[in-house]
């Protein structure tokens, strides 16, 4: 997690900034069987995660390091507001975490 993420280019939308999410939700279909969508913009980045990888989640309410790495994959944000679209949670909500984030981050 950078203070400057570099862009990524996705095959969809060009250059974007980098958002993560877990494989179970990378790999899921719009058609399939929702597996639960829990995102935060903690320090500005977006990221999200399925049911069963909530269920790894510290006393905290976050995720090892290293369980991170081995699960998560990047994707550019506007697949992730596609993605998070999929599951209920609109643009706008996402919008705002990402203000409030960098407005706590200033
Ligand atoms: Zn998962
Ligand atoms: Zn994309």
């Amino acid at each position: 997690m950078s203070e400057n993420p570099e862009m990524i280019l996705c095959e969809g939308h060009g250059e974007q900034p980098p958002s993560f999410v877990c494989l179970h939700l990378a790999e899921s279909q719009p058609d399939d069987a929702t597996i639960g969508f829990h995102w935060n913009c903690e320090g500005g980045d977006l990221l999200a995660n399925c049911d069963a990888c909530e269920a790894h989640a510290g006393d905290d309410g976050f995720l090892a390091d290293d369980y991170f790495e081995e699960n998560f994959v990047v994707i550019c944000r506007s697949c992730f507001i596609e993605m998070a679209g999929a599951n209920g949670v609109s643009s706008g909500a996402i919008t705002e975490a990402e203000a409030a984030a960098q407005a706590g981050a200033a």
